[in-house]
């Protein structure tokens, strides 16, 4: 039988390469091949780093089918399952086939312009629009094509469950737990005067009910910010946000538990 590869990615402080190399050493004595560039072939990626590791490889990955497992060097690392003092023990409990894989939902966001031209991109954090070089933003907002509000303010992220903990969380919205299947969608710095008038509060919608967003003046720029990645575009007509088929998949072990990880992280 041919022997499972394995990629390994890692950013490069001195506690990340050397985790990488006591893994690669483990990983070869259980007689996997050891990669360092993700192919179809690959069976299990390594992410050691942090969070922002974590998405860079999700991205750069293109959101692989295989699953994916953290080891943690990094500041928070909410995505991150391992410390790096449990390297030999994560060896030898994935050699055994003792561990879970969860799958993490994601969001994805279509932008149509004027042209009629259409842009996708993904989003396991979140997804963010904004105006361009902070400023307001007026857009209608639509669920399931019916209008509830029009927006007025810095902006609204919509955040998946797993991002809950992130950006979504510094601004005032609620963790969620990972096994619901939820887009949030939280305002940013909204207006709420006599001359506007915008939600205050995150809602949660459930997997399917798209979001609309319709900018009111179409020819500001507008900023999506996708996981930290930005991209920005003009004229837009509209923007539809929905949760995708597409999943990442991370290897969990018997202690994990969210709400003790939420627990760790933050109180
Ligand atoms: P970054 O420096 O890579 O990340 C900012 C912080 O967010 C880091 O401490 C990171 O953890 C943490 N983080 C990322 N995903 C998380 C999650 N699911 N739960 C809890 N914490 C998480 O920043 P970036 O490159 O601009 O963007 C990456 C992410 O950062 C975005 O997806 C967004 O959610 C978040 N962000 C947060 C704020 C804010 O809170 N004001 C502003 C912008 C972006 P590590 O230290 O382990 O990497």
């Amino acid at each position: 039988m041919d022997k499972k590869i394995i990629t390994v990615f890692s950013n490069d402080t001195q506690l990340s390469t050397e985790s990488r190399v006591l893994m690669v050493r483990l990983l070869h004595d259980k007689g996997y091949e050891v990669t360092r560039e993700y192919t179809d072939k690959t069976s299990l990626i390594v992410c050691i780093g942090g969070d922002g590791s974590f998405l860079e490889t999700v991205h750069k990955c293109d959101f692989p089918d295989c699953p994916i497992v953290g080891i943690n060097t990094g500041h928070l690392g909410f995505f991150q399952e391992i410390h790096p003092s449990q390297i030999a023990e994560f060896v030898e409990n994935y050699d055994n086939g003792n561990y879970s894989v969860q799958e993490l939902n994601t969001v994805e966001y279509t932008v149509t312009t004027a042209d009629g031209t259409t842009a996708s991109n993904y989003g396991l954090n979140e997804v963010t629009i904004s105006g361009h070089v902070s400023t307001t933003i007026h857009m209608r907002i639509s669920i399931d094509n019916k209008t509830i509000e029009k927006f007025s303010g810095s902006g609204i992220t919509v955040s998946t469950s797993a991002g809950s903990t992130a950006y979504n969380y510094s601004l005032g919205g609620s963790i969620v737990d990972p096994r619901l299947k939820v887009m949030q969608v939280t305002p940013i710095a909204p207006i709420n005067t006599t001359a506007y008038r915008s939600l205050t509060s995150s809602i949660m919608l459930p997997s399917d009910l798209p979001l609309g967003i319709h900018p009111e003046r179409a020819k500001n720029e507008i900023c999506i910010n996708y996981d930290g990645i930005t991209a920005v575009y003009k004229d837009v007509t509209d923007i539809r946000v929905e949760i995708p088929d597409r999943t990442v998949k991370l290897i969990r072990f018997k202690d994990y538990d969210f709400w003790d990880k939420v627990k760790d992280k933050f109180l």
